[in-house]
């Protein structure tokens, strides 16, 4: 049983703000180990659906689970805070922006999750870090302040400090928008290199090449629903939705 189910599952996840519907019914159930690259213009809930996935987002109907738990389940009070935040530590996000604390280094930066929220010894937190920040190609950067890296340095270290907490999934939103064209390939090259490792991933970007690189299956949201999915060569080669058709002409 344990082998077969998902590690994220969405069950016809509404949400509104005011009177704008943004998700209508999403579903969306995501494999221990896949992959899924999550596509659709701008403005169709791609980042509402990530944010309603951890709870930043409250939705106003259906249901979120991580690993068959529950993730938006009627708690009250404190009750709901406990819950929330430990299904929050087994979630990494990566944001379009980087929100690295600036006035700590790589390392503090890396090893504050770790410490604060899973109390772990300093030197554990410390060992771990650095074999993170090895890994995403900044061993020589550990002492380093944000301010001096480039804008693809810093999205590895959000990265870095993402994976730092050992989550079940992580959560891409646009990663690799806001930076210079020249640096999208080396933070784009670490999410392949989690994909490699079986990381359970959802990525939310608008390159499709990327996209049809790393992912197992490409959803593609448009007007608050998931229009289509896919592997990644049907959706790109074959898509069966007008409405995909047209997106996809735009990048193609
Ligand atoms: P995407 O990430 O696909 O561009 P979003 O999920 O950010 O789309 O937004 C979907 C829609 O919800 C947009 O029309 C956006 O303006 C609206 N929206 C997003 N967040 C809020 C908010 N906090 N308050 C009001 N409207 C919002
Ligand atoms: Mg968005």
């Amino acid at each position: 049983m344990t082998a077969q189910r998902p590690m994220v599952e969405v069950k016809s996840a509404r949400k509104a703000y005011g009177e704008l519907q943004v998700l209508k019914g999403i579903d969306l159930s995501v494999a221990r180990g896949q992959i899924v690259a999550i596509i659709g213009p701008s403005g169709s809930g791609k980042s509402t659906l990530l944010r309603s996935i951890n709870h930043l987002e409250t939705l106003n109907g259906g249901e979120v689970w991580l690993d068959g738990v529950q993730v938006n389940q009627s708690l009250r009070g404190q009750a709901f805070e406990r819950h929330i935040n430990a299904v929050r530590q087994q979630m990494g996000m990566v944001f379009q922006h980087f929100n690295l604390f600036p006035h700590l280094t790589v390392i503090e930066n890396v090893t504050m999750g770790p410490i604060i929220l899973k109390g772990m010894a300093k030197a554990a937190a410390r060992e771990l870090a650095v074999e993170l920040l090895s890994k995403v190609g900044l061993a020589e950067k550990v002492d380093a302040y944000p301010s001096r890296l480039s804008g693809g340095q810093k999205q590895r270290v959000a990265i870095a400090r993402a994976l730092a907490m050992q989550p079940k999934v992580m959560l891409f939103d646009e990663a690799t928008s806001a930076l210079d064209p020249e640096l999208v390939d080396e933070v784009n090259a670490v999410m392949k290199q989690l994909a490699a490792e079986h990381m359970t991933m959802l990525i939310v970007t608008h390159e499709m090449r990327f996209a049809g690189e790393v992912a197992d299956r490409v959803l593609f949201m448009d007007g608050g629903v998931v229009v289509e999915q896919g592997a990644p060569a049907e959706i790109f080669r074959e898509p069966k939705q007008d409405r995909t058709r047209a997106f996809l002409k735009k990048y193609l």
